[in-house]
């Protein structure tokens, strides 16, 4: 039995309700400075505002569209406020919001090169364009036919392929076959981001297989404390194999000292991954590249655009100096996906690069953001905010009511009221409940600090030095 296909929208209906979406996003981003940063709802809130069930008939599409005032612009944090300061920013822009429709309107799945080439395609040359970008090592580039860049969909998705290719690498094929070698060990700092220590049990060596080395006075990784934990753990007849250092850590943009642990880890032969998840959008600027210094040594890296770099979540790339591990660890080729195109050899199946099969076209939001802004008009961003946060900076330095934790590094400046921890808290929360601001903390030294990080689209002067009033007036 045949039933009626449902009905669609036409395309007339379509373009209007498509009009009407961009015009609602058009004027949510005329006022989202004037909107409370922080969610002022409680628990289970937003979610009695929903019927119990489904509704059996389909509704106007204007009466979907007026829910996004009624519900959900209620229970966000609006991530795309200039005032918000909080954790890193998760950047988008109307370039990258409009390739990712076009994106979403082509609706296809990239998984091979064949499923749709052009999602591949630009995918490579994009990821290849950043190196020049960025200025990072020539071995990561595609055209190298070793190396390559791949979109993962975040940060936490790259460390762990990365520490799966390195898991090839060292055991060759027995991980795969045979399972995980217990006396495999692998290290980074106690700063590093949280991904590592999730990676290490996804990929079943266990958190205790992670060695976590003290940093110093910056918070970067000591690299005498990392020899010294490597020398130890070959005495004792283990296996180190991988080190993930970071760029720009979570907590205060500490920066590890990427050639000293390089230098280590070829001494040792350890794979090298560099995580520099929102910091790396500043190499875009030739006078921020020190931040560089020492990736020629990386086996992988990888950074967010959907941080700092105007492209909306989820836009991680994430780059090998040899791809043949990373392929071998995440390859099958089951016979419905046979095909002439990769068995010839010559197209890049990015299937095999990730832990899903499928996968959108993510690069198309990223081209249309380079292509939009131009090298220059990205830079500009960048000078942008690291310039605010250097005055901000100077403003903390000036007033003998605060105090700088450690020296501000990039857009990221870790401050304090002098006097107790919960003086600070409170600050915080009041800062925060005000709506009109939003900040997160972290300890340094045992010391609660406030960590102001300059990075939203929208931020113009006037947004940081109304934050700054507001929290000497707090
Ligand atoms: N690495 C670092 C240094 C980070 O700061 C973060 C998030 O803030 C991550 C990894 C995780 O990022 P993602 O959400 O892309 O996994």
């Amino acid at each position: 039995m045949t039933t009626d296909a449902p009905e669609h929208m036409s395309a007339e209906e379509f373009r209007r309700a498509g009009y009407a979406v961009i015009d609602w996003l058009a004027e949510y981003y005329e006022r989202v400075d004037s909107l409370p940063v922080f969610p002022q709802v409680s628990p289970g809130e937003i979610r009695a505002c929903l019927p119990d069930a489904p509704p059996a008939e389909g509704e106007p599409f204007t009466t979907i569209l007026a829910d996004l005032d009624h519900i959900v612009l209620p229970g966000l944090m609006h991530w795309q406020s200039p005032n918000f300061f909080g954790y890193f920013p998760a950047n988008t822009s109307p370039p990258s919001i409009l390739g990712d429709l076009a994106s979403s309107g082509l609706g296809v799945q990239g998984m091979l090169w064949q499923t749709s080439p052009a999602c591949t395609e630009i995918e490579t040359q994009v990821l290849d364009w950043l190196i020049d970008m960025l200025d990072l090592p020539e071995k990561f580039k595609s055209t190298t036919q070793r190396g390559g860049g791949v979109i993962q969909d975040t940060a936490s998705s790259a460390t762990l392929c990365a520490l799966l290719a390195a898991r090839e690498h060292v055991s060759e094929i027995t991980a795969r076959e045979r399972g995980l070698d217990p006396d495999l060990r692998a290290y980074c700092s106690e700063e590093t981001h949280s991904s590592m220590e999730k990676a290490m049990s996804i990929a079943g060596f266990g958190r205790e297989k992670l060695r976590k080395i003290a940093t110093d006075n910056q918070l970067a990784m000591d690299s005498a404390r990392l020899t010294e934990a490597i020398v130890n753990d070959r005495a004792q007849g283990l296996k180190p194999f991988f080190v993930c250092a970071t760029v720009g850590t979570t907590s205060s943009l500490a920066i590890d000292p990427v050639e000293a642990i390089g230098a280590i880890c070829a001494r040792h032969e350890l794979w090298l991954h560099v995580d520099a998840a929102m910091a790396g959008t500043a190499a875009l600027c030739p006078e921020f590249r020190h931040i560089n210094a020492g990736l020629a040594l990386a086996d992988s890296y990888c950074f967010n655009p959907h941080k700092w770099m105007l492209t909306n979540f989820d836009c991680d790339c994430f780059y090998v100096a040899d791809r043949e591990p990373l392929i071998r660890a995440l390859t099958v080729m089951p016979e419905y996906l046979r095909n002439e195109a990769t068995q010839g050899g010559e197209a890049i199946d990015y299937r095999d690069w990730q832990i899903p099969l499928g996968r959108r076209f993510r690069a198309m939001k990223l081209w249309f953001v380079i292509r939009s802004y131009g090298v220059r008009g990205l830079q500009a961003f960048v000078r942008h905010h690291i310039g605010l946060a250097e005055e901000f900076e100077g403003w903390i330095e000036a007033d003998p009511a605060f105090e700088l934790v450690i020296p501000r590094s990039l857009n990221l400046v870790c401050f304090r009221k002098r006097g107790h921890d919960d003086d600070n808290r409170a600050l915080l929360r009041r800062l925060n409940e005000s709506g009109r601001i939003f900040l997160t903390h972290t300890v340094i030294d045992g010391r609660y600090c406030l960590r102001f990080c300059i990075g939203q689209t929208y931020t113009e002067r006037s947004h940081v030095e109304r934050a700054w009033q507001l929290i000497r007036e707090i």
